[in-house]
């Protein structure tokens, strides 16, 4: 599998970029911003992207998805509890003192359990609210790999108190849901360095059982 994991804009989220060598498929997880350089990386690895996945509806994940189907005619995904948070990009904008995108349509909503693919490779979306009310994290379980969005950090998780954000329901997607998967999965988060599920369900303080 080819995986490029490139931080982009002023907060640097990861946007990852994902393809299968044998046939060029691919897609993109959370272009928030610097869609040329994005664009750049696509044409290095002649990819064609099938599909935009944005985890969750903060500005810095989706902000560059418009500029990015323009160019690939790629749709884009979202889990339809974020899209009141879509709504608000501009005070999204006005928050971090960056220009607003912009509105940014939506082709389809990403529900928990569906699966996202782009040619050989497959994903399940696993709906973990908590930072935001449509927070998904995708796990490509041939790769053993789990893009966390903001839910899960390295040695930390996502903040919850912005709109949308509950303490209670990330520490239950968190149990619930990302720790029932296997310890030798590599974690992607949002933002900073990888980790791995047994990493944080030793060391991580949000996580380890008192
Ligand atoms: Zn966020």
């Amino acid at each position: 599998m080819i995986h490029e994991i490139f931080p982009v804009g002023p907060l640097q989220c990861n946007c990852s970029i994902i393809g299968v060598e044998a046939t060029r498929e691919g897609m993109v997880i959370d272009p928030g911003d610097d869609i040329d350089e994005i664009l750049a990386l696509i044409r290095k690895h002649h990819l064609q992207i099938k599909l935009i996945v944005i985890t969750h509806a903060h500005i810095d994940h989706v902000g560059g998805a418009m500029k990015l189907r323009a160019a690939t005619g790629a749709p884009i995904l979202l889990n339809q509890n974020d899209y009141a948070l879509l709504r608000m990009l501009d005070a999204q904008a006005a928050w971090i003192g960056v220009p607003t995108p912009g509105k940014v349509e939506i082709d389809r909503s990403l529900g928990n359990s569906d699966k996202v693919e782009a040619g050989s490779l497959s994903a399940a979306v696993l709906h973990t609210p908590g930072h935001t009310e449509g927070s998904v994290c995708l796990y490509f379980p041939a790769q053993k790999k789990l893009i966390a969005g903001d839910t899960l950090f390295a040695g930390s998780i996502g903040r919850t108190d912005l709109p949308g954000g509950s303490f209670d329901k990330i520490i239950r997607s968190l149990h619930g849901t990302l720790l029932s998967l296997p310890d030798d999965t590599v974690v992607v988060p949002g933002h900073g360095p990888l980790t791995t599920i047994g990493e944080e369900r030793e060391s991580n303080p949000f996580l380890v059982k008192s």
